[in-house]
């Protein structure tokens, strides 16, 4: 069938109208040192289309109050509002039930939640933490934060040289000490889509638990987390269309009730006295305070803008975009691609021989193409390379095979500037 975005015919599948797409981006329309911008750092954080922020303007303008407090008509349809883009999110990522998304700020936030709401009660001196090689600082740094209080020892997946984890490696590194696996679906300077479901198993066959960090998956990939059968999985809302301050965790409704809260305050009690507080059912019991309320329901206003699109369509929208990417950039002459797992996402990391990545970045954008340079939060990643930083031009459904052509003659450009 198809939407207002795709055409097709009964013999081929749909195909996304990019033209319609991008008039929802007003952004996409700006002029950078007098060209027209080409936005490759979706993989730092996507732009937001028309929907969301007229849908952000109609609840600041007719529905702001705070939520859950009161019975006056404001908090009552806010309070709605805010419910409502939890279920939304639910149904995003086939979740069983609404009380299992928590809104956090971000991956960053949810990750450190499982760490201080799961971690610091069930990881002792002396148990092991799985981690991957391919990780986002914010998937390291909490873990080794607790390990350091705890006296835990962190274990590290490694991969090969095309990016691809090592299964073989990570099967053995589970033994009786090992408490929590935490490895990333996709990776942000690479690319990688890492075989999680299986790797999931594996550690449930060890009575392991996984969290997943799908920072870098939910804005590409159609997500299932009853298929998965993870136990935690963090997202952030300004990598999906949405607003940045929002993003969600989900975790098994069992784990999380037997969790401690990582924030206390207003909204997460059932009662309080100064000799103890008796904390509410999730979802609250992990919302204390005033949560973000607007940037929530312009998160819900992202899912449904990307659901009315279709998540399968955007992936092989994006696929097709990686193809030709890969195929043109590694046709150049001193490109070196980093990265070439056989599952990936639109993510080219790259180095031109004789050229510091700041230096393609700075150069790259007075042609009006953005792309990021540096370590991309993923410093043990670009020492296992043997790289101190990259160039990455990370694409979304919204970018076209013009976009690629206009990053190759970009290229070409600054490698003419230092011949
Ligand atoms: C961006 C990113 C994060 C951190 O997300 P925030 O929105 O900054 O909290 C974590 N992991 C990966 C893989 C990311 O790409």
């Amino acid at each position: 069938m198809n939407t207002p975005f795709t055409s097709s015919t009964s013999s081929t599948p749909p195909v996304l109208d990019v033209a319609r797409i991008r008039a929802d981006f007003p952004i996409l329309q700006l002029t950078v040192a007098g060209k027209p911008l080409v936005y490759l750092d979706n993989a730092a954080s996507s732009q937001m289309p028309l929907p969301v922020m007229d849908r952000l303007r109609r609840y600041q303008t007719s529905e702001h109050a705070n939520i859950h407090r009161a019975v006056h008509y404001l908090s009552e349809t806010a309070t709605a509002a805010y419910e409502a883009a939890r279920i939304t999110l639910q149904r995003f990522i086939n979740a069983r039930e609404a009380r299992e998304v928590i809104f956090t700020s971000g991956t960053t936030e949810g990750i450190n939640l499982v760490v201080h709401g799961w971690g610091r009660q069930n990881i002792k001196a002396g148990d092991e933490i799985i981690l991957t090689v391919l990780e986002h600082h914010s998937n390291i740094v909490p873990w080794q934060m607790l390990a350091l209080e705890k006296g835990a020892v962190i274990r590290v997946v490694p991969m090969n040289d095309a990016g691809e984890l090592l299964l073989d490696n990570y099967e053995a590194l589970f033994n009786e000490r090992t408490r929590l696996v935490s490895v990333g679906h996709v990776s942000n300077a690479l690319g990688s889509i890492n075989p999680v479901k299986k790797m999931i198993a594996l550690a449930h066959a060890h009575g392991v638990p996984v969290l997943v960090d799908g920072a870098q998956a939910a804005p590409h990939l159609a997500l299932d987390v009853q298929d998965l059968d993870c136990d935690f999985y963090a997202f952030s809302g300004h990598k999906l269309c949405g607003p940045t301050g929002i993003g969600v965790l989900y975790g098994r409704a069992a784990l999380l009730e037997a969790m401690q809260p990582f924030k206390g305050g207003g909204d997460m009690i059932h009662t309080v006295t100064f000799e103890q507080t008796t904390y509410a059912p999730i979802p609250n019991k992990f919302e204390a305070g005033t949560p973000p309320i607007a940037a929530a329901i312009g998160l819900g206003a992202a899912v449904d803008y990307l659901c009315r699109i279709g998540m399968p369509v955007i992936a092989a929208h994006e696929h097709a975009l990686l193809r030709y990417a890969t195929e043109h950039l590694s046709a150049l002459p001193g490109v070196r691609l980093l990265g070439t797992a056989r599952d990936k996402a639109a993510v080219l990391s790259f180095v031109l021989a004789g050229i510091h990545p700041h230096d393609v970045g700075t150069l790259l954008n007075q042609e009006g193409v953005a792309v990021r340079t540096g370590h991309h939060c993923a410093q043990p990643l670009m020492r296992r390379l043997g790289v101190a930083a990259t160039s990455r031009a990370s694409f979304a459904f919204y970018n076209t095979l013009a976009d690629v052509d206009a990053l190759v003659a970009g290229i070409r450009s600054v490698q003419k500037v230092f011949a």
